[in-house]
């Protein structure tokens, strides 16, 4: 009996010290110094280092010392590169049990965890840091992920965004409630529909209405985004809003403006519409997805790379990085880097920056993300070729620190290190 006793008292022992050790574990595996050598580094900001090698400590670089050792990971004859930021996702939104567009409001467990998933599939595929534009549904998400008890990238949600319904929108300070009500409940930034689609790009908030929400934003301490198109690219920009997305049917004129007044512009249309042909049959006849509205999809392509390549060109306009990643493109978020650089004309070092130093500037976290630099984040990744001679390498991610924490160590060790040089 006694024995039996001590069993039991050994066993409930174990269960209370086995999560303790695992955590002290972890935590000295995240102060411990660790070395990363690279042969070729982008830093973010749009340089390229050679035979360097990076030190991490915790969760932050101290320094790039090509003399530091011991080497921990040797990622030589990779592209290193800063984790990359997608300045637009909907991380909830999922494929249901049937198969088909769910949306990103289920509550089901079986909801959360294709939402986890979907986090997890993010983070592998090289996004350390993600904006999801937004549903309730992140905040958990983003809460249990920041904790440590989920792998994923860190992530802003708006919460709920603000839906343009004309009048029904509500009055100027109904709107300044509503921009209050989503800080109160944990948003990190509040997103607005001020037009919906090439189909239907008239304004569906006024000048008034979108002035309110983009200013009571601001007193808030938030950063708006605005889903515009047409005339609400402009407005938005006069409104003092921060960034705009999508932004098609802007003329050379409003994208100007957008440039003078410093408005972020995400003139993303790559992945989306790539992905809504890509699974046509799992989209077509779910709320908000009639069978004519796909007829436009493919139309819209031609509108989408014309308003990007104009952008490109407009003198001091900044560009950034979202992928507008739902059901079916979770973890393919770097097509939209392919899209842009194949299809659209965009530099490819332009395209990377504009996940990395610049999309960080937007987010108001360029002294912590998006460069590798002493002092920031340990958001480290490595690609197997070279995106700035073949786009396509941003598929190839056999490498994902966040935070000084690996969670990705792929790489093909049997491939001789020249290989891609
Ligand atoms: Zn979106």
């Amino acid at each position: 009996m006694r024995a039996a006793k001590t069993i039991l008292f050994l066993f409930v022992l174990l269960c209370v010290c086995a999560p303790a050790r695992r955590t002290t574990s972890q935590t000295k595996a995240q102060n411990k110094r660790v070395v990363i050598a690279a042969s070729v580094l982008l830093d973010g900001r749009g340089r390229v280092l050679r035979d360097t090698r990076v030190v991490v400590e915790g969760s932050r670089i101290v320094s790039i010392d090509p003399k530091a050792a011991p080497v921990t990971y040797d990622l030589r004859g990779l592209t290193v590169s800063p984790g990359w930021i997608d300045a637009h996702v909907h991380i909830t939104w999922s494929f249901g049990p049937d198969g088909k567009n769910a949306g990103d409001g289920v509550t089901t467990p079986e909801a959360a965890y294709t939402a986890a998933s979907n986090a997890w599939l993010t983070l592998v595929a090289g996004f350390t840091t993600v904006q999801s534009v937004g549903s309730p549904g992140d905040l958990p998400l983003r809460e249990a992920i920041a904790r440590g008890a989920l792998p994923g990238p860190r992530i802003l949600t708006a919460v709920e965004p603000l839906m343009g319904r004309g009048e029904q929108s509500g009055t100027p300070d109904e709107i300044r409630a509503f921009v209050r009500k989503q800080k109160a409940a944990g948003a990190d930034l509040i997103k607005i529909f001020a037009a919906f689609s090439v189909r239907r790009p008239d304004m569906a908030l006024s000048r008034e209405q979108l002035g309110a929400a983009c200013d009571e934003a601001r007193r808030q301490g938030l950063r708006t985004l605005v889903h515009a198109y047409k005339d609400a690219v402009r407005a938005a920009a006069l409104a003092g809003c921060t960034q705009v997305e999508h932004g098609m049917l802007a003329t050379d004129e409003d994208l100007k403006v957008l440039a003078g007044k410093g408005t972020y512009l995400d003139a993303q249309g790559g992945l989306v519409l790539e992905n809504y042909l890509r699974h046509k049959d799992r989209f077509v006849g779910t709320p908000g997805f009639p069978e004519e509205s796909f007829a436009l999809v493919e139309k819209v392509v031609p509108v989408y790379l014309d308003s990007l390549r104009r952008a490109s060109k407009i003198e001091g306009l900044k560009i950034v990085f979202g992928s507008d990643a739902l059901a079916g493109a979770h973890g393919r978020n770097a097509e939209e880097f392919v899209i842009r650089v194949r299809d659209g004309g965009v530099e490819p070092m332009a395209a990377l920056v504009s996940a990395n130093s610049l999309g960080a500037e937007a987010l108001g976290m360029a002294d912590r993300i998006g460069s590798i630099a002493p002092g920031m984040e340990a958001d480290i990744i490595a690609l197997d070729g070279d995106p700035l001679k073949d786009i396509t390498a941003v598929r190839r991610v056999v490498f994902v620190m966040k935070g000084g924490v690996v969670y990705k160590n792929t790489r093909p060790s049997a491939r001789p290190l020249r290989r891609n040089r």
